[in-house]
């Protein structure tokens, strides 16, 4: 596989972890207890659930665990570094840890950047405010966007965007 074949690869399993809903019931695992499919395993492409990961289709595969913070998915720095370039995304400190947005938020209209943070700034793709320069993006989505992943996956990915927002506004 040449590089510009893996570049290809990579941001098509992008583009899927960006469009999954995560956290549906795992139907292979319905009678189990927290069979809830909140890893994405990298591999296969697909979302799974823990009990998925312990068989032998997923053991060995690259996984990330997917968390919810204020109804929102976000993924542990740490793991996601390995398999992404984060440079410039937005970090947030979750459980101790540094976390990072999936996909980009709605904000209230009348938003403004904390008064505290003088380094505050904007989101270049989709403006939501920021914390902190020279960060430039605040979701894993806004920057796989800009980067534009491939023709395929920004389709994908826009309908993705529309769809969430559409849902969101509505249970507001
Ligand atoms: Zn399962
Ligand atoms: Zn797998
Ligand atoms: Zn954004």
């Amino acid at each position: 596989m040449n590089l510009s074949e893996k570049r290809n690869v990579d941001g098509d399993w992008i583009a899927t972890l960006l469009s999954l809903e995560f956290f549906g019931t795992c139907v292979d695992h319905k009678h189990l207890r927290k069979n809830e499919k909140n890893v994405f395993c990298i591999d296969c492409n697909v979302e799974i659930c823990r009990h998925c990961c312990n068989t032998e289709a997923h053991f060995v595969h690259r996984r990330l665990q997917i968390c919810k913070y204020v109804y929102q998915d976000v993924l542990r720095l740490l793991d996601i570094q390995h398999y992404f370039d984060c440079s410039e995304i937005q970090t947030y400190k979750i459980n101790g840890e540094k976390a990072i947005h999936l996909n980009s938020r709605p904000q209230a209209k009348d938003a403004r950047p904390s008064t505290k943070s003088k380094n505050a700034a904007s989101c270049v793709t989709c403006k939501r405010y920021i914390q902190d320069r020279p960060n430039r993006f605040c979701s894993i989505s806004c920057k796989a966007l800009r980067k534009s992943v491939s023709f395929v996956s920004l389709q994908k990915w826009n309908k993705v965007f529309w769809r969430k927002n559409i849902i969101i506004k509505k249970e507001v």
